[in-house]
């Protein structure tokens, strides 16, 4: 099964993926974590990636693509996969439908509003390790500063200022968000409210999923 997140940065699409990875064993192939850690490792994909990041554009599609394909290649993404982050333009989603990837594929839009989407990012801190997702209210972690999974100090993404964010925002209107109608007509699309608390999100979207799963496994019986 392909799992594929839409929404907003902010929206949820992480804590949803590691929820998804943690459940089901799906694993999490992020192309925002991706670019990050080519960033971090300075490789050349990462340093033509990093300027794009900081202005809160998109990196170009044939980066992206290159990352991502790398990371479909290896053997966890056999039995099904969460897609965080990609497809993010109608391109894209041009891209991914010509890799013609096997196994069904189904769709979930957070949706959520820009002013919880401030709020959310203003707060939120990240392991910059293992990215692992935190914000200053609602999910604390145990140690103060600390990463729960890994101990490393915890840091604001450089993306996450007032002034990228509305930059990010204004790329997701314009960019992605017409890919909503597209997975809509598509017939796959299931649309989450993503303005909820993180739990009532994941229990929304497991219901969902379960039963597209059952549906599979009873197809192929
Ligand atoms: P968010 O969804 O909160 O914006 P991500 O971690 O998914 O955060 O992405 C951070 C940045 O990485 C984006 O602003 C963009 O510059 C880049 N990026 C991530 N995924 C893609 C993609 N599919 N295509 C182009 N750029 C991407």
């Amino acid at each position: 099964m392909r799992i594929i997140l839409l929404g907003a940065p902010g929206s949820g699409k992480g804590t949803v993926a590691e929820a998804l990875r943690s459940a089901y064993g799906f694993p999490k192939l992020s192309t925002g974590d991706l670019l990050r850690e080519a960033v971090r490792e300075k490789t050349p994909l990462g340093l033509v990636a990093a300027s794009q990041m900081g202005k809160g554009a998109l990196v170009d599609d044939a980066t992206v693509l290159a990352l991502l394909r790398e990371r479909l290649a290896k053997g966890d993404c056999r039995g099904g996969y969460v897609l965080d982050g990609y497809p993010r333009t109608i391109a894209q989603a041009d891209s991914l439908d010509a890799l013609g990837l096997p196994g069904p594929e189904i769709v979930f839009d957070l949706r959520v509003s820009d002013t919880v989407v401030l709020e959310r990012l203003a707060n939120r801190r990240t392991c910059p390790r293992c990215e692992a997702i935190y914000h200053l209210v609602n999910k604390l972690p145990k140690s103060a500063g600390g990463c729960d999974v890994c101990g490393t100090a915890l840091v604001q993404r450089n993306d996450d200022t007032p002034e990228v964010i509305t930059e990010r925002l204004k790329t997701y209107h314009a960019k992605t968000e017409p890919l909503v109608a597209r997975y809509a007509a598509k017939g796959n699309l299931h649309r989450i409210d993503g303005d909820a608390a993180a739990g009532a999100v994941i229990r929304e979207v497991r219901r969902i999923l379960d039963a597209a799963l059952g549906q599979e496994a009873r197809a192929g019986k």
